[in-house]
């Protein structure tokens, strides 16, 4: 029981660290997807940007600066910017409410649903 607690007490260190660790470069990434070069080309490469694996070398900016994959790595919480929406305010915050509650930001939601309630 103990061990037991122990064992997943550690897991999530080591989860916590790696991510810390990924967060600040300081590790390798791998992750992204990969397809062979071909043409006799032992190694394989990122399917979006077309660098090869030891080009990369598992660096985030190994990859092209309009590469996909590295977009989404280097992007807030994954989100790719977008362009601007043509819609109400209102509109905008309900979804801005949304995202917030998603993301476990209760309070932030609740004065992002007292604005809306203002602007009714
Ligand atoms: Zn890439």
């Amino acid at each position: 029981m103990v061990k037991d607690l122990l064992g997943k007490w550690k897991l999530l260190l080591l989860k916590i660290t790696n991510h810390n660790l990924l967060y600040r470069g300081y590790m390798y990434d791998f992750s992204y997807p990969k397809e062979p070069i071909g043409g006799g080309n032992p190694y394989q490469r990122c399917v979006s940007c077309k660098k090869s694996d030891p080009a990369i070398n598992g660096r985030v900016e190994g990859h092209l600066e309009n590469c996909q994959w590295r977009r989404l790595r280097e992007a807030p919480f994954g989100i790719e910017q977008r362009a601007q929406r043509q819609d109400s305010v209102v509109a905008q915050l309900r979804d801005l409410m949304v995202v917030a509650n998603t993301l476990g930001m209760y309070d932030a939601a609740d004065v992002i649903k007292n604005i809306i309630d203002g602007k009714r």
